[in-house]
C-alpha cells in the first residue's frame, strides 16, 4: 500500500512516474526530508519533524516549508490510507528544475508500510558496527556549509555505511568522529542506558537532534529515568547496561552485539523503555 500527494494538494497515483529528470533532488540530491511514523492514523512528533524540515530549508538556503501544505498533504495521505496500521509517512521537498526556478520546489508526502526488516529489528534488536565518519566533533559549526545536521536528501554515505555493516555480518551502524566520540547511526540516534540515566551526544557535534531521542526522553523522565546530552565514546556503549538506536520507524532498537562482541543483554531495559516510550502516545 502507498499513497502520494503532492504539495499543491493532489493525489496522485504513486506508480507513475512524476518528477522531472532534471530535477535538483534527483540531480544533486539536492533537498530536503523528514520521515514520520503513523500510528493508527495519529502522526508521531508531526510538529517536531515540521520544525526541522523547517530548520534543514534554512540551512540549506531553501525557501522556508510552508507548514500548511504540508499538513493537508500529510491529511490527504493519512485520509487516503487503508494499509496496515503504521505507516512511514516520508515529506520530500527538493530544489525543484534546474534552470527554471519559476517551477518552484518540488514536495511531495508518501505514505509507506513499514519494512518487515524493520519490525523484526524492533522485537529482536540488531548488530552494528562503529565507522569513522571522518569527522571532528567541531566541524559542523566551523563549515556549516557541510550540512552536517541537515536532513538532506544526499544520503548516499550512510547508505554504504550500511551496506558495509551487511559486509561485515551486521546490520546497523553506530559513527564515530575522527577523536573517537559518538556521533549517530545513517538513519537514527544513539541512545546508552547505564545506571538508570539515558544518554545522547549533543546535536552540536554534526548530528540530527532526534524526534523519537526527544519523545523517549520525555517518557523515560516521566517514569523516574534522569536524561542527560553529552558526549560519549565507544568504551561507553560497551560498559552500558544498554545500546539503543533510536528513529521515528525503528521506534527504539536495542543493540546486542557491537563490532562482533555480544553486550550485555539489555532485554528488561529495552522493555521498560519501549513502554515509556509508547506511553507519550497512549
Ligand atoms: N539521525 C539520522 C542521520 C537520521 O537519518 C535519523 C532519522 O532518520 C535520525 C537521526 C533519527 O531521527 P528521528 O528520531 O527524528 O526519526
Amino acid at each position: 500500500m502507498r499513497v502520494l500527494a503532492f504539495l499543491d494538494g493532489t493525489l496522485a497515483d504513486p506508480d507513475a512516474a512524476h518528477i522531472r529528470v532534471d530535477d535538483l533532488g534527483l540531480l544533486r540530491g539536492d533537498g530536503i526530508f523528514e520521515t514520520i511514523l503513523v500510528v493508527g492514523g495519529k502522526p508521531r512528533e508531526f510538529g517536531p519533524h515540521l520544525d526541522r524540515l523547517a530548520r534543514s530549508a534554512a540551512k540549506m538556503d531553501l525557501p522556508e516549508p510552508d507548514r500548511a501544505a504540508w499538513e493537508r498533504a500529510a491529511g490527504l495521505v493519512l485520509e487516503n490510507w487503508d494499509g496496515g496500521d503504521e505507516i512511514a509517512l516520508k515529506l520530500v521537498c527538493t530544489r525543484g528544475v534546474e534552470g527554471d526556478p519559476e517551477a518552484g520546489p518540488t514536495g511531495f508526502a508518501l505514505g509507506l508500510e513499514i519494512d518487515q526488516k524493520v519490525i523484526k529489528a524492533r522485537a529482536e534488536g540488531v548488530a552494528a558496527i562503529t565507522l569513522d565518519r571522518g569527522i571532528d566533533p567541531a566541524l559542523a559549526e566551523r563549515a556549516p556549509w557541510l550540512l552536517l545536521g541537515a536532513k538532506s536528501l544526499s544520503y548516499g554515505i550512510n547508505m554504504a555505511a550500511i551496506r558495509e555493516a551487511g559486509r561485515r555480518g551486521a546490520s546497523d551502524v553506530v559513527f564515530t568522529a575522527s577523536d573517537g566520540s559518538v556521533l549517530e547511526g545513517p538513519t537514527s540516534t544513539v541512545v546508552v542506558a547505564k545506571d538508570r540515566t539515558l544518554y545522547t551526544p549533543p546535536a552540536n557535534i554534526g548530528i540530527l537532534p532526534g524526534t523519537t531521542q526527544a519523545g523517549l526522553f520525555r517518557g523515560a523522565e516521566k517514569a523516574g529515568w534522569s536524561v542527560k546530552v553529552e558526549s560519549l565514546r565507544v568504551p561507553d556503549l560497551l560498559d552500558a547496561d544498554g545500546v539503543f538506536l533510536a528513529s521515528s520507524v525503528r521506534k527504539v532498537t536495542r543493540v546486542h552485539t557491537l563490532d562482533g562482541t555480544a553486550l550485555p543483554d539489555s532485554s528488561k531495559v529495552h522493555a521498560e523503555l519501549a513502554a515509556a516510550y509508547e506511553a507519550e502516545y497512549a
